[in-house]
C-alpha cells in the first residue's frame, strides 16, 4: 500500500488500541506480534525503519558468552535460543558464523568471563586448553535443545598457524564455536514490516515523528510534508531505543531510564585481510576488557567495537581515537598485514539503549532487556510502556514479553505464537535452492546466477524482484551486480523516500563502502521517475546523502 493510501488510513482512524514510538526492530517486532493477535496498532518511526541503533550493531545474532560473567544467565539461554529460531524463521537473513578466538598469554581473556564468574579462574594468565574447552562447553549447553550447528574445535598453536597463516604467531590456541551472522540486519525489519502491510488492523509508517502530546491525544508529525495528524491511544508502547526518555519528554514525561554506549565500527576494503580471516569471525577481549571483533562482512572486514558512555544519541559519531585502537588491535592479531586508514571505505557508530547504572565500568551494565510502565494518571491518560535495552537477538522474545503483557492490559489473549513464524523472504524456503534458481530464471527471463544472486540477497522474496527485473535489466552504474529493475521494485515494495533509504537500507551499497557519484545519481534518477520528485528536489536528495555520507559515514564522493 503507498504512503497516500496509508495516510488516508490514518486520517479516518483517530482511536487505536496501541501507538508504537519507534521504528527500530524492537518496535517493528512488536508491532508485528500485537497485529498477528488482531490487536489495532499503529507504529511511527520518525526517520526511517532501522535507521537507529538497530543499523549499528555487530550483525552478530549471538548467545553473548562474556554476558555469563556478569551472571545473565536468562539472557544467554534466551539469547542462544532465539539465535537457532532465526536461523530456521530467517534462512535467508541469518546465518550459521565461525567465531574464532585467538588465545595469547597477554590478550583476549573472553573465555575468563564465564569461569571467573563460577570462580574456576582468577588471574588473566591462567587459561590453558581444559579451561578453555569448558567455557565453550558451557555456552554451548544452553543451546543444547536447538542447536543446529556443529560443536566447537579446539587448535593448537601449529594447527592455528597452518589454518590461519597470517596469525600472530605468539598465539598459543584458536577456540572456533558457532553463532550466526546477520550480514544485513536491515533487510530484516523491512521484510518484518512488509509481512504485515496487508494486515488490516497494523499500520506503520517511517519520517512519522511523535511529536507532542496534550495528555490524551497524540500529534504525529509527518516528516516528509510537515503535515499534522492526532491520535488517540489506549496505551503506548515508547520502543525509541536510547531516545526512549527524549521520546517521553515528547509525550509531557520526565524520565532517566536509559545509560546509553556508543559502539563504532569500520569496514574495510583489504583482500589480504578478508582472506587471513576466511569466514570467520575473530572475537576476542582485550586486557583491558575491551572486546574486538573482526568480523566478515561480504567482501569486506567489519572491524568492532567500542563501549563508551554517551548522553545524546545524536552525536555519536566515530572517532579518530576508536579508528586508531581498532586498528591497532587487528594488527596485533594479524601483524604481518599492513592495514591503514586508507584501508577503511566507511564506518559507523550506534547507542546501546541500556538502563541508566552506576555500574562502575560499562562492561558491566546488564545486557538484558526491561519494560519499564509509566501507568496512565500521571501525566497522561495512557499507560506507557517503555522497552529499555533489548540485543537485536532476542527481538521475538522480548517482543513477545511486550505483547503478552499488553495482551493482558487489554483483556485479550494471545492466538498466535511467533516462534515459528517465517521472516520474508524466509518463507517458503526450498530446500533446493538450486532448483529455485532454475525455475524463478526461466519464468522471468533471467540468468540462473542472476536469479541465485537475488536469492541470496532476498531469499524467495527474490522472486518478485525478478519478476520486475525482465523488464529493466539494465545494470546501475558501478555496481553491475544491481538491475535498474531491482532498484524499482525496492522503491515501489519498500517504503523508500529518500536516496539513502536505498543505498543505506534497503541494500549494502552504501555499508560496504561501494557508493560513487555515478551510481548516487543514476539511483536518484530512478527514485525521481517513480515518486515524481522534481529536478530541484532530486538535487537535494543528491546533497543531502552526500553530506550524510561524509559527516557519518567517512565517505567522501
Ligand atoms: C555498537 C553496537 C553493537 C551491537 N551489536 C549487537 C549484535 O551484534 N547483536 C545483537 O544482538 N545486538 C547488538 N546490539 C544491540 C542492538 O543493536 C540494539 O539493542 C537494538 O538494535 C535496539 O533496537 P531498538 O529498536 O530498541 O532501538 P533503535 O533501533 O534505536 O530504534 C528506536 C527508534 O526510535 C525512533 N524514534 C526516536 N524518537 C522518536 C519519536 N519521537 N517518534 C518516532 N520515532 C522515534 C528512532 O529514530 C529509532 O529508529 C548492538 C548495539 C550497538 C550500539
Amino acid at each position: 500500500m503507498d504512503r497516500d493510501s496509508r495516510i488516508q488510513r490514518l486520517q479516518e482512524t483517530s482511536n487505536w488500541s496501541v501507538v508504537i514510538v519507534g521504528g527500530g526492530i524492537n518496535g517493528i517486532a512488536t508491532w508485528r506480534d500485537l497485529a498477528l493477535q488482531g490487536v489495532d496498532v499503529l507504529l511511527v518511526e520518525r526517520n526511517d525503519y532501522c535507521s537507529g541503533t538497530s543499523a549499528a550493531s555487530s550483525h552478530m545474532v549471538h548467545g553473548g558468552i562474556r554476558y555469563l560473567e556478569n551472571g545473565e544467565f536468562r539472557l544467554v539461554n534466551e539469547a542462544v535460543n532465539e539465535r537457532n529460531r532465526l536461523l530456521q524463521n530467517a534462512p535467508h537473513a541469518v546465518k550459521p558464523l565461525p567465531t574464532t578466538i585467538p588465545i595469547f598469554t597477554r590478550l583476549s581473556g573472553l573465555l575468563n568471563a564465564p569461569l571467573k564468574f563460577l570462580g574456576l579462574l582468577n588471574k588473566p594468565s591462567e587459561r590453558g586448553t581444559l579451561v578453555i574447552k569448558i567455557g565453550i562447553m558451557l555456552y554451548e549447553w544452553y543451546a543444547r535443545d536447538t542447536n543446529t550447528m556443529p560443536e566447537h574445535t579446539l587448535r593448537n598453536r601449529a594447527t592455528s598457524l597452518a589454518d590461519f597463516p597470517s596469525l600472530n604467531p605468539n598465539v598459543t590456541h584458536t577456540a572456533t564455536y558457532y553463532d550466526a551472522m546477520m550480514p544485513s540486519p536491515e533487510r530484516i525489519c523491512i521484510d518484518l514490516v512488509r509481512d504485515m502491510e496487508l494486515h488490516s488492523n497494523a499500520l506503520a509508517f517511517n519520517y512519522m515523528t511523535a511529536s507532542d502530546c496534550d495528555g490524551t491525544s497524540l500529534t504525529l508529525t509527518d516528516t516528509l510534508t510537515g503535515t499534522q495528524h492526532t491520535v488517540t491511544p489506549q496505551l503506548v508502547i515508547n520502543a525509541a531505543g536510547p531516545w526512549i526518555d527524549f521520546a517521553n519528554a515528547r509525550l509531557g514525561q520526565q524520565t532517566k531510564f536509559i545509560g546509553g554506549t556508543k559502539g563504532s565500527h569500520l569496514v574495510l576494503d583489504h583482500p589480504e585481510l578478508r582472506q587471513a580471516i576466511a569466514d570467520n569471525e575473530f572475537f576476542f577481549e582485550n586486557h583491558d576488557g575491551r572486546i574486538v571483533l573482526i568480523y566478515p562482512l561480504y567482501d569486506r572486514v567489519m572491524i568492532g567495537t567500542s563501549d563508551i558512555a554517551i548522553d545524546n544519541p545524536d552525536l555519536a559519531v566515530t572517532t579518530d581515537a576508536e579508528i586508531a585502537y581498532f586498528l591497532e588491535m587487528t594488527a596485533k592479531v594479524f601483524p604481518k598485514i599492513k592495514i591503514s586508514r586508507d584501508d577503511i571505505v566507511f564506518h559507523f557508530s550506534g547507542v546501546r539503549p541500556l538502563p541508566a547504572s552506576d555500574a562502575k565500568s560499562t562492561g558491566q551494565i546488564s545486557r538484558d532487556h526491561q519494560i519499564r510502565t509509566i501507568e496512565a494518571g500521571s501525566g497522561t491518560a495512557f499507560p506507557i510502556f517503555n522497552l529499555i535495552g533489548g540485543k537485536w537477538t532476542t527481538f521475538r522474545a522480548f517482543a513477545e514479553q511486550t505483547t503478552n503483557v499488553v495482551l493482558e492490559r487489554l483483556g485479550k489473549s494471545r492466538n498466535v505464537s511467533t516462534q515459528q513464524e517465517p521472516i520474508g523472504g524466509g518463507r517458503n524456503y526450498p530446500l533446493d535452492p538450486e532448483s529455485w534458481a532454475l525455475r524463478v530464471a526461466r519464468q522471468s527471463s533471467i540468468t540462473h546466477r542472476r536469479a541465485t544472486e537475488l536469492f541470496e540477497r532476498y531469499g524467495t522474496v527474490g522472486a518478485s524482484v525478478a519478476a520486475y527485473e525482465g523488464n529493466y535489466p539494465a545494470t546501475l552504474n558501478d555496481a553491475p551486480d544491481y538491475s535498474e529493475g531491482e532498484i524499482r521494485w525496492i522503491v515501489t515494495h519498500e517504503q523508500c523516500h529518500h536516496l539513502d533509504d536505498v543505498l543505506l537500507r534497503r541494500t549494502m551499497l552504501g555499508m560496504l563502502g561501494r557508493t560513487t557519484d555515478a551510481m548516487l545519481h543514476h539511483i536518484a534518477a530512478i527514485m525521481q521517475s517513480l515518486l515524481g520528485w522534481s529536478e530541484a528536489e532530486t538535487q537535494a536528495e543528491i546533497v543531502r546523502t552526500t553530506e550524510l555520507l561524509q559527516r557519518k559515514h567517512g565517505v567522501v564522493l
